[in-house]
């Protein structure tokens, strides 16, 4: 009964939403453009039609709440809705859409404690080089200058981008005390369809460790410079990223994983032996000390290639962000009411960054994951069963009921 109210508000939104933000290409709603304000408005019209109190903070995010009493710390619920350029219907969306249709059954139930959605306002890094900008503004975590320093690929600054929209780039602490936050989210990635498990209760998220290394050769012509007198940033590069792949394949048990996206060769030509090298080295994990320990290895393994080969190399830290346990509490209730509903569960750790994971910094947190088809995400092929959504939706609805009745 309650599932098939659930599915129903379910699907309503998300077909209507479905017709949003939308080209041949996929969906395309960067943080503040007007896709993304034009979901957010359908959102807010949700939330009031389902008779939560809606307000917003100076950043942009959007919260609503159910009647409770308001002296008892209220039960969180939420994701985000914007995209990344040419993504699915589903990253944000499902997590945004399923706390609504949550709250609007447990707004009719009369519970307690209060319950509130939270839109979390550029999640997506896709526009301004930066990820969880709401949340983090949420926490209190946001630089000082960060309405000048963020700019997108037209310049404009974050400032400048928000104040158009009547939004202000500084932090807005939530101040209220918070009982616990709980967000909805599609995998992003296979495992739960490769175990065949539909859902996922998440115990960590692995935060990224990013470094820029320059590697320093010298520029020679390709044809008169005989190979023993070289000093080849590219090969030597290459050398170091083969043993990168090599040392985190070795501690993948840890939990680690280490990518090299982006190579910059200079001067990038074909008869000139390359001089320098620009290379992003991303790690990340759910545990600190193994990022860290992969990370001295890394550096280690760079510096002795980097002498055999007579190269100089350089590293600048881009990002050092510390990943997050969740709540052992909530992983536990999230097992507890899936086995009363009887559904099948498995842990996991999240390998994507979300907003939850700065939510940790004011609240305990839980989340719950859902299978994503052939673990495609970031792409318009994106998609989650509707069965699986309303499965995952239900098991939110059980959790939140729980915390806001005690
Ligand atoms: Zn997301």
């Amino acid at each position: 009964m309650t599932e098939t109210l659930l599915k129903d508000r379910v699907e309503e939104m998300m077909t209507a939403l479905a017709k949003l933000g939308k080209d041949e290409r996929g969906y395309t709603r960067l943080a503040f453009s007007d896709a993304d304000m034009e979901v957010r408005s359908y959102l807010i019209g949700e939330m009031e039609r389902a008779g939560l109190t809606v307000r917003e903070d100076a950043f942009g995010n959007v919260f609503a709440r159910t009647r409770g009493n308001n002296a008892l710390p209220a039960v969180l619920i939420g994701s985000h809705a914007d995209s990344v350029p040419q993504g699915g219907n589903y990253d944000g969306i499902v997590g945004i859409v399923g706390a609504i249709a949550v709250a609007e059954k447990i707004a009719s139930e009369k519970l307690p404690r209060p319950v509130e959605v939270v839109l979390f306002m550029a999640e997506e890094s896709s526009r301004f080089g930066v990820a969880n900008l709401g949340s983090k503004a949420m926490a209190g975590m946001l630089p000082e200058d960060a309405a000048s320093f963020y700019k997108d690929s037209d310049g404009k600054t974050l400032g400048e981008v928000m104040a158009e929209r009547g939004f202000v780039a500084e932090n807005a602490p939530y101040k209220k005390r918070v009982r616990a936050f709980l967000e909805l989210h599609i995998e992003q990635g296979g495992i739960l369809e490769s175990q065949l498990s539909p859902l996922g209760i998440v115990t960590g998220i692995a935060a990224p460790h990013r470094y820029r290394l320059t590697i320093g050769g010298r520029a020679d012509h390709s044809g008169t410079t005989p190979m023993n007198l070289r000093r080849d940033a590219l090969t030597g590069a290459a050398d170091m990223l083969l043993r990168i792949e090599e040392l985190a394949q070795a501690n993948a048990r840890k939990g680690v994983v280490a990518t090299v996206g982006q190579l910059d060769v200079y001067p990038n030509a074909m008869n000139v032996v390359p001089g320098k090298v620009t290379m992003s080295i991303d790690l990340r994990g759910t545990d600190e000390d193994n990022i860290n320990s992969l990370c001295i290895a890394i550096l280690e393994n760079v510096d002795a290639i980097a002498q055999k080969r007579n190269l100089a190399v350089q590293l600048e830290t881009l990002t050092e962000e510390e990943p997050a346990l969740l709540d052992e509490g909530l992983v536990a209730l999230g097992e507890y009411c899936a086995g009363e509903i009887g559904e099948r569960t498995m842990r996991m750790a999240s390998g994507a960054g979300h907003d939850a994971l700065y939510m940790t910094r004011i609240a305990p947190v839980g989340m719950i994951f859902v299978p994503s088809k052939n673990g495609i995400s970031h792409n318009p092929a994106e998609y989650t069963e509707m069965a699986d959504i309303v499965r995952g939706t239900n098991l939110l609805y059980h959790m939140v009921k729980r915390l806001a009745e005690e």
